[in-house]
């Protein structure tokens, strides 16, 4: 049984933490509810920390030359006091492994807020991103942050876990690393992880590895770059049936003809989307238990994440 690193996550208060909302509620989603039991969140509601108060009157985001956040029944343009304060708050962060925020909200969306061409709110210009959130978005490129709107898409959401789950045992591994050997051992487990999200990727870091004798401390901070660039990109099915086909390549021998034949099959059927990729994973990591490979049982990718956040129905 994997034992996972607890993610340092920042989410937005009103999903179910304060009740901050404008109308003095609270949004129950199911998995931001679930997911904090594996995590140490950071609450944040940006509008109350500028001081307007609960329940208070909406604001909106106008397209102007810039976007700007008005309060469309006060006249009030609260751009600048946003701007300060999410530049103070994400200051004020040690350290952070991911942000899970409020759809749709002008401050808090990572998407679908709905965005004016007037300061009343009436002429509708389109849909994007809340103030807070870009700013968040453009400070950690690296990190996964998302909104609880569009973690309903399944695929998103597992992008969401993995990139969340790694990037924090990045952070504990680079606080406690004291030589290649560490170094050896941390990516030797993320060696298949990291090859379905970017073979690219794989072989720069196998090189840094290989080289890191020369200067450690600074093999150790370009590592952790490219880890977090590697997997900053979605795994296609194509990527993951690759892997799971090198994977098969140790259990290979161990197998009958007709075990590999039917695993194979599965392949064929993930890629055409009629499996999901956990089955296959559990088999691999059965053969993995049944046959002794702890090169496999060690690695993230059989579960990069607690298996109990797979189970959350959206
Ligand atoms: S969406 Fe953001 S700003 Fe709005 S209530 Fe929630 S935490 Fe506060």
């Amino acid at each position: 049984m994997r034992k996972f690193p607890k993610p340092l996550l920042v989410m937005s208060a009103c999903l179910d933490l304060q009740t901050v909302r404008y109308n003095g509620e609270v949004v129950k989603d199911p998995f931001a509810i679930k997911l904090r039991e594996y995590c140490h969140v950071i609450p944040v509601c940006p509008e109350v920390s500028i001081g307007l108060g609960v329940p208070r009157d909406k604001v909106i985001i106008q397209k102007g030359e810039s976007l700007r956040l008005i309060q469309p029944s006060t006249g009030r343009d609260i751009t600048q006091l946003m701007l300060s304060f999410s530049k103070e708050f994400l200051d004020s962060l040690e350290a952070v492994d991911g942000f899970l925020l409020k759809s749709k909200s002008p401050s808090c969306g990572v998407s679908n807020t709905k965005i004016y061409k007037d300061p009343q709110g009436k002429e509708f210009y389109g849909r994007g991103k809340g103030l807070f959130a870009i700013q968040v978005l453009e400070r950690y490129q690296l990190l996964p942050v998302e909104d609880e709107g569009r973690l309903k898409n399944k695929e998103i959401r597992e992008h969401f876990l993995v990139r969340l789950f790694a990037i924090a045992d990045l952070r504990e591994f680079l606080s406690r690393a004291q030589d290649v050997k560490d170094l050896v051992e941390f990516h030797s487990r993320y060696k298949y992880l990291i090859m379905a999200h970017s073979q690219a990727k794989l072989k720069q870091m196998g090189q840094l590895v290989a080289e890191a004798k020369k200067n450690f401390k600074e093999a150790l901070s370009k590592y952790g770059i490219l880890f977090m660039e590697a997997l900053k990109r979605r795994p296609t099915k194509g990527q993951h049936a690759n892997t799971l086909l090198h994977i098969m390549g140790h259990l290979s021998r161990a197998l009958k003809k007709s075990e590999k034949e039917h695993f194979y099959s599965l392949v064929e059927s993930y890629k055409a989307g009629q499996r999901d990729l956990y089955t296959l994973l559990e088999i691999i990591k059965s053969w993995s238990y049944r046959f002794d490979e702890k090169y496999l049982t060690h690695q993230v990718y059989l579960e990069p994440y607690p298996n109990e956040l797979n189970v959350i129905q959206q």
